[in-house]
């Protein structure tokens, strides 16, 4: 067997610990752009408090805001060039405060930022690009993850969106690893408790869809199970209770040990199709996945029924044996979802019958490479007929 494990050269990771900030960018530079996401946290004064923080410890600040919503291209470019305005040194480091979305957009344009071969983040991308390559080391990225879901703080990918023409694809590269890694769940808890169940239900699809995945490995399989322990009671009473400190710490964790699983391991069928989603009928991408893990897994059970049944018993071993504690696991998730408010059809979730083909097309990518078995256009299309 052969493999790689990569990961962040730092992760700090607890309750308010985002007073540490300043300390940890003065080791990386003098100059911070902040690039924040959450209206929420402006509002109750946490980003200004961050860069008090930063001030203190005698790194300068310039905010940048990002629009609240999965990055397009456009936004990657607007930041770039935004950037370009300031004389970039060595000594400039990009702290991204948000979810998913704004992790992403900061870390794409670190990157081409520094890569400027390309005149669009575009010419990047995966499948659709000009394939040009991030070839020189970004600007240092210290990533403050906001919510618990997609563990972009720790991966080498940032994923970008565009509609006309439709795609979702990611810019990548081993360079793209945030250096630093700054996880206060805290930071969390004022999270609607829509997108608690939206991210965290992305977490869960991480931690699963990588144990499973063609491209498993021994480390992000040790760490997949021990988010799924945490995720799947947490993540239902957090959804009902979002005070809960404990339940909320749960979820951080599971969501980091997500990112460090999936960035080393790939992910599966439910990933794939989320992607088409989210560019052809704009389903936030946490619920995409939540809709389409329970039939992944169907899909894939004749080939990994040993892994789901060994995922079943973290929770219960009394089944007689793997077929059904396979099943056992199958039924538990499609627990989880009804419990956090997942609609199980595709047509509850603004996908129209006549967008299922473009959906078949939308999922070929990276994520459905590493699915376990391989699935046909035909079978695709037939399973997204039976779930609409
Ligand atoms: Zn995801």
């Amino acid at each position: 067997m052969n493999y790689d494990f990569l990961s962040p050269t730092q992760i700090v990771f607890g309750w308010g610990r985002r007073s540490e900030l300043g300390k940890l960018a003065a080791k990386l530079g003098s100059r911070v752009f902040l690039v924040s996401g959450s209206r929420t946290l402006e509002r109750i004064g946490v980003i200004e408090q961050v860069a008090a923080g930063l001030d203190q410890c005698g790194v300068k600040s310039e905010r940048f805001a990002a629009a609240s919503r999965e990055p397009e291209v456009a936004d990657v470019d607007l930041l770039v060039t935004e950037f370009l305005k300031r004389e970039l040194t060595e000594r400039d480091v990009v702290v991204a405060i948000g979810g998913g979305s704004t992790i992403d957009l900061a870390k794409a344009a670190a990157a081409v930022v520094r890569n400027r071969q390309g005149s669009s983040v575009a010419d990047f991308l995966e499948g659709v690009g000009r394939g040009m390559q991030i070839t020189q080391p970004p600007l240092n990225v210290i990533a403050v993850p906001t919510t618990s879901g997609t563990g972009t703080e720790v991966t080498k990918n940032a994923v970008i969106s565009s509609y006309q023409p439709a795609f979702k694809k990611s810019l990548r590269s081993d360079l793209m690893i945030p250096r630093i890694v700054l996880v206060d769940p805290e930071l969390t808890v004022s999270l609607p408790c829509e997108t608690t169940a939206y991210t965290g239900m992305d977490a869960i699809t991480q931690l699963i869809e990588s144990y499973i995945s063609r491209r498993a490995a021994p480390i992000p399989q040790a760490l997949a199970l021990s988010g799924l322990k945490l995720a799947i009671p947490a993540l239902p009473a957090v959804v009902r209770d979002g005070s809960s400190r404990e339940n909320r710490e749960a979820m951080s964790q599971a969501a980091l040990l997500s990112g460090l699983a999936l960035a080393n391991s790939g992910l599966g069928l439910a990933h794939g199709v989320a992607a088409a989603l989210g560019s052809h009928c704009r389903v936030p991408h946490g619920l995409a996945c939540a809709v389409m893990l329970p039939t992944a897994l169907r899909v894939n059970m004749s080939v990994r029924e040993r892994e789901l049944a060994e995922m079943e018993r973290l929770f219960d071993n009394s089944h007689s044996n793997d077929m059904e504690s396979a099943k056992a696991f199958v039924s538990r998730i499609d627990g989880v979802c009804r419990d956090v408010g997942i609609p199980p059809r595709l047509r509850e979730i603004g996908v129209t019958i006549d967008q299922l083909p473009a959906l078949v097309s939308g999922s070929r990518g990276n994520s459905l490479s590493g699915n376990p078995r391989d699935v046909s256009d035909q079978e695709l299309l037939e399973i997204l007929q039976q779930m609409w």
